[in-house]
């Protein structure tokens, strides 16, 4: 680990693209399939691979008293190093300086066993087992190996390497073409094996795994409908944007499985539309959304709400919340395996959306009207601008939040906020935060953590900043949940305010946005409130300083239309 750990050092301390890769690709070259698969792995930035659904479990508290343990300082020491840096890693390594005595370097632990100690963590149950098996893998680790042991470990990499380079790099370590290196990670999910296949020689033979999540494909936002037919006209296919929860169906022999943009099966949550799933005569992967629907309408998300999180609900709540999935993509598709060994199913990413949808049609899902759970996504061509603006439109009279607008000749790109997809929102759009810092409330509220400070991300600059505050939008049960949460996982406290690890997506929706020197983005929102927690997303995925600046001068065109018109609308969601 220690030679993966000065690599890391070495990647983030250059800037070229270049100069990365072909670090990358010397390092990749020296490796045995054995080491090649976690050292890639670690390289994306995880534990584990992306399609695999284990989560360390292994939170701020629990770190922060194995490294004042080891260093045998103050309480307080982790968060001090954290404030200076604001880099998890980097603290540790800080605080890990003081110890009283360096460990010994032929007792550095190999990358093969940090995996290892990674999957026992996550398979103990309970901070204190979690805690020591940490504690006995960062004892062994000199500085620098435990700062990368820790970014890895917490998901925060932070050197300056996206996918695409990742990809790059194996393709020159291993001779390989950078498209075929792409097309087996996108089957895979899983870069250790993609790397070890391209080292065998044997890219061809990755497979699609039934019942392993592959990553979604996202959409871009877009601004208008001219700049949107420049994009992906001549035609464009257009969908209404359903306000559901995103969610892939897996189906092989009598199993069905459905995975959430986070790639968590939430199947026990939703066992009506796995039980419809089961008997489908044909083995694949589709793309959808769950919705709320009853008589022949889709509910309003706050309907569907009522579902989230609830395993295993009764058949009152089933009644209540009807649900059903409707489908917008096939990803794979095969006839249905047996009770023998699976029948390999046809890779459907590179194939144009037309033909996709072509053979999605062909499934003939029993829909809704026959007693069946599915439905197809209501679909519409469009030759100009005029008339996506008209289906706009009309999408936003049947209450709508907004439009999907596809290239019918786009392929299904995993994991990529492609331009194959755009999203057409209303104007007047919610932003996606991630809280930074809590305080208890006021009232009712006294004694849990309901006001949340929360901010956007500065590309620019590369850091976070903060543009508000949020108290209203929350359930109580919600607030009583995160209040544990953020407990479990303060950075520090400064009298009522605490500063938390910034990990929890929150969307906010406002009524304008202005400048103001109150936060660090230099904007504030007026009347910010919480639409809802958005644990599908990460904290690399909230919305940018820029957006806010290109909001701010679109709303103040229009404040005074969006104002009345708009805001004092309810929340759609
Ligand atoms: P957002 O959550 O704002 O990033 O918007 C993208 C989301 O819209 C996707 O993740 C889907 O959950 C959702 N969505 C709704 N309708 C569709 C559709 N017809 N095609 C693709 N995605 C859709």
């Amino acid at each position: 680990m220690r030679g993966w750990s000065e690599l890391a050092e070495r990647v983030g301390g250059t800037t070229r693209t270049s100069q990365k890769t072909a670090l990358l690709a010397r390092y990749l070259t020296q490796l045995s399939s054995e080491e090649l698969r976690p050292a890639a792995v670690f390289l994306s930035g995880r534990p584990f691979p992306e399609s695999d659904q284990r989560a360390i479990g292994l939170g701020w508290a629990a770190i922060s008293a194995t490294v004042t343990q080891l260093a045998d300082t103050t309480a307080g020491a982790l968060g001090e190093a954290y404030d200076r840096s604001s880099d998890l890693g980097k603290a540790v390594a800080d605080v890990l300086a003081h110890r009283p005595e360096e460990p010994d370097p032929s007792d550095s632990p190999g990358i093969v066993e940090v995996a290892e100690v990674y999957a026992a963590i996550e398979a103990a149950s309970g901070t204190a087992a979690k805690g020591a098996l940490f504690g006995a893998l960062l004892r062994r680790c000199d500085c620098l190996t435990a700062k990368y042991v820790v970014k890895v470990l917490t998901g925060e990499l932070r050197i300056g390497l996206r996918e695409g380079l990742l990809e790059a790099a194996v393709a020159e370590a291993f001779e390989e073409s950078q498209a075929a290196v792409q097309l087996a990670g996108m089957i895979t999910g899983d870069v250790g094996e993609t790397a070890v296949l391209a080292k065998e020689g044997r890219l061809d033979e990755a497979r699609l795994r039934l019942t392993h999540p592959i990553k979604f494909m996202l959409a871009s936002p877009a601004e208008g409908a001219a700049e949107i037919m420049t994009r992906l006209g001549p035609t464009v296919w257009v969908e209404d944007k359903y306000d559901g929860i995103r969610a892939q169906l897996h189906r092989r022999g009598g199993e069905a499985r459905l995975y959430s943009r986070d790639l968590h099966d939430i199947s026990d949550q939703f066992p009506e539309i796995v039980e419809a799933a089961r008997g489908l005569p044909w083995d694949g992967i589709l793309d959808g959304e769950i919705l709320a629907y009853a008589d022949g309408h889709v509910l309003p998300f706050l309907t569907l709400q009522a579902r989230l999180g609830r395993k295993e609900p009764t058949a009152r709540v089933q009644a209540e919340v009807p649900v059903a999935y409707v489908a917008f993509d096939v990803l794979a598709v095969g006839p249905r395996s047996g009770s023998g060994a699976a029948t390999p199913v046809e890779v459907l990413l590179q194939v144009p959306l037309t033909e996709r949808r072509r053979r999605l049609e062909a499934l003939e899902l029993p829909t809704i009207a026959e007693g069946g759970r599915f439905a197809l996504s209501h679909l519409v061509s469009a030759e100009s601008a005029e008339a996506l603006d008209r289906i706009f439109g009309e999408a936003r009279a049947r209450r709508n939040e907004g439009l999907m607008v596809k290239d019918p000749q786009s392929g299904y790109s995993p994991g990529r906020r492609g331009l194959g997809w755009l999203k057409m929102k209303r104007a007047l759009a919610t932003l996606d935060c991630l809280v930074v810092g809590v305080e208890v409330g006021h009232g009712k509220r006294h004694g849990v953590l309901s006001d949340y400070t929360f901010a956007v991300r500065d590309e620019v600059k590369g850091r976070n900043v903060t543009i508000g505050k949020a108290y209203t939008g929350l359930t109580d049960a919600e607030i009583g949940e995160m209040t544990r949460w953020f407990e479990g996982h303060t950075i520090r406290q400064l009298g009522r305010f605490r500063l938390v690890e910034p990990t929890v997506v929150v969307e906010i929706a406002f009524d304008l946005i202005q400048r103001s020197t109150r936060h660090q983005s230099g904007f504030a929102l007026r009347f910010p409130r919480i639409v809802r927690l958005r644990p599908d997303k990460t904290a690399e995925e909230i919305d940018t300083l820029q957006t806010v600046e290109r909001l701010h001068r679109e709303l103040q065109v229009g404040a005074e239309y969006l104002v009345t018109a708009e805001a004092r609308k309810p929340a759609s969601r």
